[in-house]
Parts: C-alpha cells; sequence; structure tokens
C-alpha cells in the first residue's frame, strides 16, 4: 500500500544485474545461481528475477511452490530447492517442472530412490564437511553417492556450504574433508556461497551461490561493498516529522538511553521497529539526513527514532533521511548500519516490514 507516511524501500534492479554479473566475471567458467531465496532477500522475488531474466543461468529457492511460480511465470533456468523438498510429495511437481532438488539427508534420499521415476533437474547431494547443519558426512556420504549413482539418467552435482568462508579460519578445512570425501568424483560440483566467491577462487566449482553480493551488501566485517565494487540495490528512506530543540541534560526517548551534553537539536524520523529498523541500534547508529551524516539518538521506538540534528541546521520537517543505502539524503551502508545493531546486513534487508512501500527505481534515480 503506497502511504503518504514517508518511509519507503527504494529498489533498484539494475544494480542487482550488475552485481550479479559482477559475481559472475569473478568466477569466469562457472555458472552462478541467483539466490533469491527469502523473497529475495526481502528484496522481492519478481523485481530480482525479472532484473536478471535475461541474464541468470539459474535461481535458487527454498519452497517448491517458490519454484512452481518461477515456472508459471515462464523462467525456463534450472532452479534449485536449496534444502531440497520439505515432503516425499513435491516430487511429482520437482519431476514435471525440472526442478533441480538438494537432498541433504537419509529420509531425502530414501524418497528419491522410491520416486523410482529420474528427475530430469537432477539432484544436488548435500555433504556436511563441517557446518553441521545439513548434509551427509563422511560416514554415510559414498553409500548416498553410490545409492544415487544406480537411478538411470539422473545427474548429480555434490554440494558443499561453507560455515566460515568470511573469517580468519577460512575454508581449508572443509575443503579437504570434502576433497577426502569426494574422492575421485569428476562430476560436477557447487561449493560456494558469496564470501568464497568474492575470496576464494580455489573453491569455485561448476556452479557458484551467491546471495548477499548480489544485493550490494558485503559477507565480511573487514571489507565494505564498496570496496568490492558492488552497488547497494535497497535504500530506506523517510523523512523528519518534528524537530525537538532540547537544553544540555535532557534524556531523549524511551528509557533516556541518550542525555544531551550541550543544547541539542533533535529530529524525528517515520521509522521505527514495526518497518525493520532495529531496535538494538545504539546511540550513534550512522544515518543520512539532508545531504549529511549523523547518528541516532535513544531507543528506536516502534514507529519513530531520533537522530541528532545540531550540526545539520538546514534540515527540519520534511527533509529526506537514509536510513541505509544510497539515497537523495546520502549514503550510509546496510552494512555500517548492521554492524552497529549488532547484526548483519541479511537481517536488516530481510526485516524489512511488508508495511513499507517499495519504490522501484530508474537506474542512476539513486
Ligand atoms: C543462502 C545460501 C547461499 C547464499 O549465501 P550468501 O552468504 O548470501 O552468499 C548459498 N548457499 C546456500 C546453501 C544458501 O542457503
Amino acid at each position: 500500500m503506497k502511504t503518504s507516511r514517508p518511509i519507503r524501500a527504494r529498489i533498484n534492479p539494475a544494480a542487482f544485474r550488475r552485481n550479479y554479473l559482477l559475481a559472475k566475471r569473478l568466477a569466469p567458467g562457472t555458472k552462478a545461481w541467483a539466490v533469491v531465496k527469502a523473497n529475495a532477500y526481502g528484496h522481492g522475488l519478481w523485481r530480482m528475477a525479472e532484473a536478471v531474466r535475461e541474464v541468470a543461468d539459474g535461481f535458487a529457492v527454498l519452497e517448491v511452490e517458490t519454484a512452481a511460480a518461477l515456472r508459471e511465470a515462464g523462467y525456463q533456468q534450472p532452479i534449485l530447492m536449496l534444502e531440497g523438498f520439505f515432503s516425499p510429495r513435491d516430487l511429482a511437481m520437482i519431476e514435471a517442472l525440472h526442478i533441480t532438488t538438494a537432498v541433504h539427508c537419509q529420509e531425502q534420499l530414501d524418497a528419491v530412490l522410491k520416486h523410482g521415476k529420474p528427475l530430469p533437474g537432477g539432484v544436488y547431494l548435500k555433504m556436511n564437511t563441517g557446518m553441521n547443519r545439513l548434509g551427509f558426512t563422511a560416514k554415510d556420504f559414498s553409500v548416498a553417492l553410490a545409492a544415487l549413482q544406480q537411478v538411470p539418467g539422473l545427474s548429480i552435482t555434490l554440494m558443499n556450504h561453507f560455515a566460515e568462508a568470511d573469517g580468519e579460519r577460512g575454508i581449508g578445512e572443509q575443503l579437504d574433508r570434502f576433497k577426502a570425501m569426494s574422492g575421485n568424483w569428476t562430476g560436477p560440483v557447487s561449493l560456494a556461497n558469496s564470501a568464497a566467491v568474492l575470496r576464494h577462487p580455489t573453491a569455485h566449482g561448476a556452479w557458484i551461490r551467491p546471495g548477499i553480493m548480489l544485493y550490494g551488501a558485503s559477507p565480511f566485517a573487514d571489507q565494505t561493498a564498496e570496496a568490492l565494487n558492488l552497488e547497494p540495490v535497497m535504500s530506506l528512506e523517510s523523512r523528519i516529522i518534528a524537530v525537538q530543540d532540547v537544553p544540555a541534560g535532557e534524556r531523549v526517548g524511551y528509557g533516556g538511553t541518550f542525555t544531551a551534553e550541550g543544547p541539542t537539536r533533535i529530529g524525528i524520523v517515520a521509522c521505527g521497529y514495526a518497518d525493520g529498523y532495529p531496535r538494538s541500534a545504539p546511540n550513534g547508529t550512522p544515518l543520512a539526513v539532508h545531504g549529511q551524516r549523523t547518528g541516532l539518538v535513544g531507543r528506536v521506538s516502534m514507529d519513530m527514532l531520533a537522530c541528532d540534528l545540531t550540526h545539520i541546521p538546514e534540515a527540519g520537517i520534511g527533509s529526506p533521511v537514509t536510513l541505509w543505502g544510497k539515497g537523495p539524503a546520502g549514503e550510509v551502508s546496510a552494512d555500517e548500519v548492521a554492524t552497529a545493531a549488532g547484526t548483519i546486513s541479511y537481517e536488516l534487508f530481510c526485516a524489512v516490514a511488508p508495511r513499507v512501500p517499495v519504490e522501484v527505481v530508474a537506474d542512476g534515480g539513486f
């Protein structure tokens, strides 16, 4: 619903397309799943899918219903269900619509074997090399692989997911285990999330699985999206709806967690945790107002938050505010906001609330 309340999520599909093409350039010779699970990380599945319709090698999703909806809309690329099916009943649809399904546990394996008919989309056999979330460990993997190899005409890709591709420990241990488990496997493998695409070129495999980088955020704590040449796709925008001139010693907001040290000009922004802005964001969390950066003041309320306008005298009621992204009020990366709030950009994007109207922006128009 369009509202006259000024908050907006502005989405630039062209930036998503460029980020996807960058991921492809970073992994030459591989194909790239555009990971569009979770409503395309909160950006809107259809907007993002449409943006890469002509260039995407495939789409990675969670639900069979999402896969089916993409087929229904005429997408002919491979579609991967990252966690496989949640009910064996889904196999009929997976077969009919040429969907590729992960197989991560014995129950899924049994269902595929029992299904009997070949699955034209093939399977991704998921290996647990140390993430300890989904997949077959060394103990059960070769039996699982051998069983799938008995299904005539079934194409198999080995799949691994890195737990620390963005961190100091990196991928070494998991990659060693992957190699030990896969032995003399010469078929396709799919290993890399965004962090591995960007930092671990030895682990690109045949199909990369970039997610967060497509949305213009960095998977790393120590490298910005800008330094990685990624463009923000979403900006969260609003406006100042009230201004308070408070004398020294006054507190601001619930719990009085901010006390003015001197005379302070406070701007009230139409954005709160019910819009998806993190309530955990502390004093000083960056935002931009009227072309200048400033900091959050006091606790985030349900529908409002406060910021310091003392050094931005030209800002007043109606001034544009960029909570994150690149907008008319300035630029603040979602990663900076996420770090300040003790979370990651993924969570900020996914948390943008349904009540926030979305505006699709033309390329170049922020
Ligand atoms: C979400 C997901 C990805 C994408 O991860 P990013 O860190 O966003 O790049 C890749 N692989 C699997 C299995 C996933 O679930």
